[in-house]
Order: C-alpha cells, then structure tokens, then sequence
C-alpha cells in the first residue's frame, strides 16, 4: 500500500489516484533567466524518482512540468546579457533540458512554457473577477483571499502570520491598491516600452507567477490531479495561492496529496546569494573529475523530504558509493547469459529482498531505507560472483538490481567519468614505457597514478583502468 506525505494534512496518507492505474503529476518547474542550482535540481530529481518508482509499479504517469518563461527576472538578464526575454528563456530552458538529462532525468510527458496560454490565463481572471473573486485596480487584477475559506491551510500559517509574510514577500504587488494585505496579484499592467506585455480586458500586462501553473494544469492534467509537487518554500505563497484560485474557478478541490521536498544546504549554510555560495549544476558538470550519474545518486540517496547537506567531500563519499554499485554491476555484465537454470534457493532470497525493497518505497518513497536493501542485494551479488552460481541466476539477481537503480536514476555502469588531464598524459607516458620495456618506470607511473584514485590494468588489449574509492 503506497503512503505519501501530504502537506496539507501534514500526514501520511494512502495514495489512491483518480484514476485506476494512473497518476496526474505536476511539478513547478524553474524560470528560465539562469542555470540552476542545486536546490533546483534536487526538486527535479526527487520527483522524477517518485515518478519513476510509481511506473516500476505499473502506473502510468503523465508527468506535466512548466518552465516560466517571462517575468522580471527573464527581463533583467536579457538586459544583462544583450539579449531578447525569448533569447535568455531559450537559452536557459535548453541549460536545463541539458542539466536534467545529464542527471538522467526522464522528459516530461508535457513541459509547457507559461507564454502559451496567455489567452487562457486572461479567460481565467475574466472568470474569477465575474465570480466576484477578484477585482480589478488601476490595470492590475487582485484575488481576494478572504472570499477564500481555508486560504492559509496548506502554509500551515494564521492569517496575520500569512499577511506580515505577504508584505515582505509578494514584491510584485502594490500593497496600497489591495483591499486586503494577503490578497495577491492575478495580473500586473506593464507600461515599460522595451518590455513585452500581452493584450488583456484591462490593458497591456502580464500574469501574475502563480496563475501560470493553475491554467497550465487546469489545461493539461484536468480540474483536480493526484499530486502537485514542489519544493518546501513554494507552499507559501505560490502553492496556496495556486490553491485558492483554482479551487474558487472550479469550485471543487485541486489537489489531492501536496508533494515538498526539502531545502539543500552547501557547507552546512543554507544556499542563499547574499552568501555567495550558489553551486550551478552547469558548473558541477563542466568539472571533469564529477561522474554526473555520482551527483545523480548524491542528489537522490536523502529522503525527499530531508534537507540535502552538499559539500564536496559529501559528494566524494557518495562517489565511493556509486563505484561499489559500478564495480559489481560490471562484474555481472561480464559474467551474466542465460546458461543454466536459475537457482531456486536465490531466486526466493531476490524476493524476499523485493518485498522488503517495496515496502520501504511504499512508505513515502523511503529510499534511504530502499538503498539499505539495494546493497543487501548487491553484497550478495558479489558473493554469487566469486561461487560457481549458473549465469542465469546471476543475469536473475543483475536484472533486479538494474531494474531497481533505474528507480534511481542510475542506468549506466561502464566508467564515464573524465580523466584528468595530468592522468591522461601520465597514461600515454605509461604506454611508451612499456613499449620501450621500461617496466621500472612504467610501475611508477602505475602508482602516482594509484595515487590519484586510478587503477591501471595491462591486459591483451593494452592498459584498462578503473576508479579505486
Ligand atoms: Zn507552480
């Protein structure tokens, strides 16, 4: 029986979808004015690891995630960057489709971008201003949040709370045209000339951030889905005010189970830009000495839920792991057919391991407790290595584990990392000794590379190498 979390009931409740077999889940996806953080890129991964444990159990899920793709901050780096807002949101979503594959995360069934429905949008506040849930001043267009029962329900905050956050934190507003202080922007006039604006009922603008993923669910997925996820810090205000509107347009409920995960931390401090200590994915990835599918597996060993704690050394540590998981995965690819029959005595020790391995994904998408019964099962693969098991039962036990790690993220196991530079050349410098049969300096140049985390292997094919952890 598969639990989740719900923040709206801060509960972990049964997960039933809507429909039989089939899952409806939206993930706020980023704006495209920069290459993102690793806080980002832990949401994407978090979520595409719950999106794929689900389809490992035979749901179908259509997977809806948006760029947004105008807005201030696209404006400003187009400034910066000598560029049109349509440039820097090109740009920087193909950063990021770029970023996401590079961390195996599969494509969304639909990856919408908010400047498609703007026709949409603009029919959706003309509604809610005729249902008398919104009201128009001076060209921008307000929700009212008390028209709103249970408005602050999912912030988990009261209403003063809500409203002395509202004051610091919705700079987009204009605090002395709103009737109320918690009441939030649906659309925003625009009168900068250099700057793109749409056509609407109360003049040139733009949509306020949180109606975009409103409008793009209400048109992709439906009136209510299964799950909306996000990071923490987007319960209040996005989420709630996506909430509110969508649950005044339709008058029924949005959302069945609200998804969060938790923050990342980099050298123990949260990542802010006031300290300087932004970690890009662009640039982990652009660092040769990072196996992108080692950050992949760093990213999702924590509980979605719990804060991820970056620092190189983690990251290192989480390597070594992943090596253990490359080093046997190899092992079976080497020595796996279909020869023989598989033994039954193993066969019922897989399952027993599976049942347990279910079990932990089922509650919540535990995965640390998943990735304990995953190094079971890859310790005892390791032992069958060295026993004389019949090739079916070790393809048997390499299937499982492939299967499993693919819940993770993690699809390949041939060594892709880079190699330094310095351990290419040394390399090359290795291969001349031997052909000159300088074999004392070719041991030496074996073990300053050893001492780099490299081990050389001389075979009939000439050097081989493998990443010592
Ligand atoms: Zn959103």
């Amino acid at each position: 029986m598969q639990t989740v979390y719900n923040t709206y009931s801060l509960e972990k409740e049964t997960f039933t979808p809507i429909q039989d077999g089939k899952v409806l889940m939206y993930l706020c996806g980023p704006t495209v004015y920069n290459y993102i953080h690793i806080g980002n890129a832990r949401s994407t991964v978090a979520f595409d690891t719950i999106r794929k444990y689900f389809e490992w159990r035979g749901l179908e899920v259509n997977f809806v995630s948006n760029f947004t793709d105008l807005g201030d901050k696209v404006i400003n780096q187009g400034i910066k960057e000598g560029l049109t807002e349509e440039e820097v949101a090109d740009k920087y979503a193909n950063a990021f489709l770029e970023d996401a594959a590079a961390l195996n995360v599969a494509p969304a069934t639909t990856r919408p971008r908010a400047t498609q429905y703007m026709e949409e949008m603009v029919a959706f506040v003309e509604k809610l201003i005729a249902q008398g849930d919104a009201y128009e001043v001076n060209g921008d267009v307000y929700f009212k949040t008390n028209q709103f029962k249970n408005y602050a329900t999912l912030s988990h905050q009261n209403m003063d709370e809500l409203k002395k956050n509202a004051a610091g934190r919705l700079e987009d507003d204009d605090q002395d045209e709103k009737q109320d202080a918690a009441d939030f922007a649906l659309w925003k006039k625009e009168v900068r000339p250099d700057v793109t604006a749409w056509p609407s009922p109360w003049g040139p603008g733009r949509p306020g951030w949180h109606l975009e993923c409103s409008v793009m669910i209400d048109e992709l997925l439906g009136d209510t889905i299964d799950i909306h996820a996000g990071g923490i810090d987007l319960a209040f205000p996005h989420h709630t005010n996506e909430l509110a509107q969508s649950e005044s347009f339709h008058d029924k409920r949005f959302v069945n189970y609200w998804l969060h995960n938790g923050f990342v931390n980099v050298n123990d401090e949260k990542m802010s830009k006031s300290l300087g200590n932004f970690v890009t994915i662009h640039d982990l990835l652009q660092d040769d000495s990072i196996d992108p599918q080692g950050l992949r597996y760093f990213l999702t060993k924590t509980h979605y839920r719990r804060p991820v704690a970056y620092s190189r050394d983690r990251l290192d540590q989480a390597q070594a792991e992943m090596d253990k998981i490359y080093r046997t995965m190899r092992a079976l690819d080497a020595k796996i057919s279909a020869d023989g029959d598989v033994d039954q005595a193993i066969n019922e020790q897989v399952l027993l391991l599976e049942e347990r391995f279910i079990q932990a994904m089922d509650d919540d998408f535990n995965v640390e407790n998943a990735l304990t019964v995953m190094f079971e099962l890859l310790t005892l693969a390791n032992k069958l290595l060295t026993s004389d098991v019949t090739p079916a039962t070790l393809s048997k036990v390499r299937d499982v584990l492939a299967s499993w790690l693919h819940i993770f993220g993690i699809d390949q196991f041939e060594e892709e990392r880079e190699l330094p530079m310095e351990a290419k050349t040394l390399l090359e410098e290795r291969q001349a000794a031997r052909k000159a049969k300088d074999f004392a300096k070719s041991d030496e140049i074996r073990d300053q590379l050893k001492g780099m985390g490299i081990l050389v292997k001389d075979g009939r094919e000439g050097q081989s190498i493998e990443w010592l952890s």
